[in-house]
């Protein structure tokens, strides 16, 4: 991966047009969590401290291309100039005139990109109009970069390019876990559904050593191997699509782990009466909702044998108390490996994150991506149009 940083630019007295992900919730005008105006603010920082004239560059909601009032980013300029620690102005219109009259270290957000068609589009005219107003581009939002949009992609070609420092982070950290990973790998994949990612399971195979299911996917991984699942979520639709990756990881070298044993309850509720069986004795009228303590202990050797972990979705119900135990067993081990300098694990994508925040753990991974989308995409082995941008 080559990209530049803000290390090789000189920007003092440059206007850096910079692509921030700043579309947070936000509950009767008020910001409600910022973490990702937290993420931004080490680029936003150095940028002035270079000097740099920073204008800032946005989506918020799906406006369709038109103005809607709702969907204004006027609404988290208080919570940016909060966490910045500094003014940021803010203009919907004459934006020619607003960046002449900027300073360096002056911070300045535009109107929703959205609210243009243009932007979605990836209109090379609408580029053509942000990039004279500025003199780089500087794109630190990796969780838009699966999309090739105005401000993503065809801007990233009129101006020179680089990546702000979030976006740097997790590029190194994608290619330290998929990229150049120091072997054996293992991936974790876990959540609901097999169909929402057989392409992420057919890349990983071909990339890691170790690919360990859990959650209800691996179900229909069970189900394929002729184990009764009984009430358990399953897609029996997708058997033989199981089997395809089955066989694909089989000849690949890479060998799947799955459930031994299994938590199964008659009700999907918290605290719902359970027991631990072994997957070829689920009783009648019960479903699998976590992975049992001989699986997990099962992934903890596992674990312990690699170098590398790359680990999205959660291994059982995690959400309802006691379906949770696998997951933060699991993520507890790995935590411990990471902090022990034994293992480098990246994990990211929806559920994710808050299933390794419920174990107490997320700080202690390698790196975390707070990018569902593009994570995935990434996790898919496709090319992220914003990422493959600001290297060509
Ligand atoms: P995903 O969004 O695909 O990562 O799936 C996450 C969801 O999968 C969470 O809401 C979990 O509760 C759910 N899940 C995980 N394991 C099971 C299971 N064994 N049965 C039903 N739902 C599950």
């Amino acid at each position: 991966m080559a990209f530049k940083t803000l290390d090789d630019m000189d920007l003092s007295g440059k206007v850096v047009l910079t692509r921030v992900d700043v579309n947070v919730p936000v509950e009767d005008g008020r910001v409600t969590d910022t973490t990702r105006i937290d993420r931004v603010v080490p680029t936003i920082r150095d940028l002035r401290d270079a000097g740099a004239k920073v204008v800032l560059l946005a989506h918020f909601g799906r406006p369709k291309g038109q103005v809607v009032p709702e969907m204004s980013l006027r609404q988290v300029v208080p919570a940016l100039s909060e966490v910045f620690g500094t003014e940021v102005g803010f203009v919907d219109g004459g934006y020619g005139e607003a960046v002449s009259k900027m300073s360096e270290g002056d911070v300045l957000l535009f109107e929703n990109l959205r609210f243009n068609p243009g932007e979605e589009k990836n209109d090379e005219g609408f580029a053509k109009r942000l990039a004279s107003v500025g003199d780089v581009y500087c794109n630190d939002a990796f969780s838009a970069a699966h999309r090739a949009h105005a401000s993503t992609e065809a801007l990233a070609r009129l101006l020179p390019a680089f990546a702000g420092r979030s976006m740097q982070a997790e590029l190194e950290a994608l290619e330290a876990a998929l990229g150049s990973p120091k072997p054996p790998v293992a991936a974790l994949v876990g959540g609901a559904k097999v169909s929402t990612k057989i392409e992420l399971l057919s890349n990983l195979v071909t990339r890691v050593q170790h690919l360990i299911i859990g959650g209800g996917m691996a179900n229909t991984f069970l189900a394929a191997q002729g184990a009764d699942v009984k009430r358990s979520l399953c897609e029996h639709d997708l058997l033989d699509t199981a089997r395809e990756i089955a066989a694909k990881a089989g000849a690949e070298g890479c060998t799947i782990l799955l459930p031994r044993d299994v938590v199964v309850a008659e009700a999907f509720e918290a605290n719902a009466p359970n027991r631990v069986v072994k997957v070829e004795d689920v009783p009648d009228g019960h479903m699998i909702l976590d992975a049992g303590p001989d699986s997990v202990a099962h992934i903890r050797t596992v674990l312990d044998g690699c170098a590398t972990l790359v680990w999205n979705g959660p291994l059982g119900a995690f959400e309802i108390a006691p379906f949770d135990a696998g997951t933060v067993d699991a993520a507890r081990h790995a935590a411990e490996l990471t902090r022990a300098g034994k293992l480098v694990s990246v994990a990211g994508g929806g559920d994710t994150v808050s299933a390794l925040n419920r174990a107490g753990v997320a700080d202690d991974f390698t790196y975390i991506s707070t990018a569902g989308g593009a994570f995935l995409e990434w996790l898919e082995g496709k090319t992220l149009p914003g990422v493959a941008a600001l290297e060509g």
